[in-house]
């Protein structure tokens, strides 16, 4: 099955592989190919070049610095940039662009909405994301971070835990909770903190791969003014929902061709380890090629949606729970393949811990021990597997509830 553009989406796609030719280097094999300086260099001129063309928050009203695109031209950007081997954002976006953007649009006040979202375009605010606690995981609701009010300020202490980014981060979007006496879920607030104060620290929790992506966050009498909260008084759990929603299924059409990218990879390290022969191995790689077209079909019944006006809801737990489930399974089977070498990994390592390693990036020993590992965080950031099958029972499929 093939999807079906119609001419005027052929012809837009036209004007993305002509913006991606005349910004991109004659002898461009993707950002896979940089590696330390030379790689943050590039993403950090990219995100400027795209700022620059309009090709940030594509998706957004003009009004507010988007480009006003169809669902549609979007996926055919994400498409042709895959292919070009170029991100389509900054690191931060998905935090900024995706998550609260999108949700601002969907929730802010107009002053929010005219003051945060050309500051998040521009690059001016990074941002974080402040949900989890350590007794607030899967058990959102039961967030402890206090927010009282002072006068015209809002007063926080309490704490967050795995705050990806955080350290890189000077704005968190963050759920306090704003009315201790009311029902677990209606005594939340969803509020905008600058971290540039003295309330606010960051200590850095180091990962398993190595890396330390995320933070613990602390507030001691750290301080917003009254009016950065997002969707009204004790209503962030509405606001927090839609911002999951994002994060969990906007990029449901874009993220497969990454994922074919990545198993075109995988099966050229088969051949080059001599195992693509293997009975085994190749019942595997074909489990895999199997998933990655049920993801590409699911990323376009999403897309169908999106194009009739549906936002990301609940639903968008089903590609979570497959993309995250299904890098698992192609992770370990690359570790597989390379046998004892994935104990003692070399060359380079994936610039990101999130999904799959870069385009173009070399069949390094590292890039697959650094995605096998990075992967197993998959199933669980966003909300964890076991939770995701939750929602789709309940809130998809209107199974009976869980007892609580
Ligand atoms: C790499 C990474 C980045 C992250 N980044 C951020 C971030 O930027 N901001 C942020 O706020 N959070 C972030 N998180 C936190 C993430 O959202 C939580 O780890 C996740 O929601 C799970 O919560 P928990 O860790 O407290 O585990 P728990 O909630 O304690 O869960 C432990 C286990 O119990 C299972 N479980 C719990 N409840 C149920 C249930 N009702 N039914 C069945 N099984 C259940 C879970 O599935 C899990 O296996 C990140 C996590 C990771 C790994």
């Amino acid at each position: 099955m093939r999807p079906m553009y119609t001419p005027e989406a052929e012809a837009y796609r036209e004007k993305v592989q002509a913006f991606l030719a005349e910004k991109l280097p004659v002898d461009w094999h993707g950002i896979g190919q940089l590696e330390g300086l030379e790689l943050n260099e590039f993403v950090t001129d990219w995100r400027k070049t795209l700022y620059e063309g309009g090709y940030l928050a594509t998706g957004w009203p003009v009004e507010y610095g988007g480009a006003g695109l169809s669902a549609l031209e979007q996926v055919i950007i994400g498409e042709e940039f895959a292919k070009a081997g170029v991100p389509t954002g900054g690191p931060n976006d998905v935090f900024g662009i995706q998550m609260l953007g999108n949700t601002l649009l969907q929730w802010g006040s107009e002053e929010q909405k005219r003051y945060y979202l050309p500051r998040i375009l521009s690059g001016a605010d990074v941002w974080c994301q402040g949900y989890s606690e350590p007794n607030a995981g899967s058990d959102l609701s039961n967030i402890g971070l206090r927010a009282m009010l002072d006068g015209d300020q809002w007063v926080l202490n309490g704490q967050k835990i795995w705050t990806s980014a955080g350290h890189l981060a000077d704005h968190i979007f963050t759920l306090a909770r704003t009315d201790p006496d009311a029902p677990r879920h209606k005594g939340i607030s969803f509020m905008l903190v600058d971290m540039r104060q003295p309330g606010i620290e960051v200590r850095p929790i180091r990962m398993i791969s190595g890396e330390s992506e995320f933070n613990e966050i602390f507030y001691t009498d750290a301080t917003t003014p009254k009016g950065e909260v997002v969707g009204g008084l004790n209503n962030g759990w509405a606001v927090a929902m839609t911002l999951l929603g994002y994060e969990r299924g906007e990029a449901a059409a874009t993220l497969p061709i990454r994922f074919q990218a990545e198993l075109d990879r995988l099966v050229l390290l088969a051949k080059e380890r001599g195992v693509a022969n293997d009975p085994i191995i190749r019942q595997r790689i074909a489990g895999c090629y199997a998933k990655v077209q049920i993801m590409r079909y699911n990323g376009m019944r999403v897309l169908t949606r999106f194009l009739g006006g549906h936002h990301p809801g609940p639903d968008g737990a089903i590609s979570k729970l497959y993309w995250s489930e299904y890098h698992k399974e192609i992770s370990e089977l690359s570790i597989d393949i390379l046998g004892a070498d994935a104990l003692v990994p070399v060359g380079r390592r994936p610039s990101s811990a999130f999904q799959a390693d870069d385009a173009g990036a070399p069949n390094s020993s590292w890039s697959w021990v650094g995605t096998f590992l990075n992967a197993r965080a998959g199933t669980i950031y966003a909300g964890s597997s076991q939770i995701q099958r939750n929602i789709i029972g309940e809130m998809v499929l209107g199974l009976p509830k869980e007892p609580r």
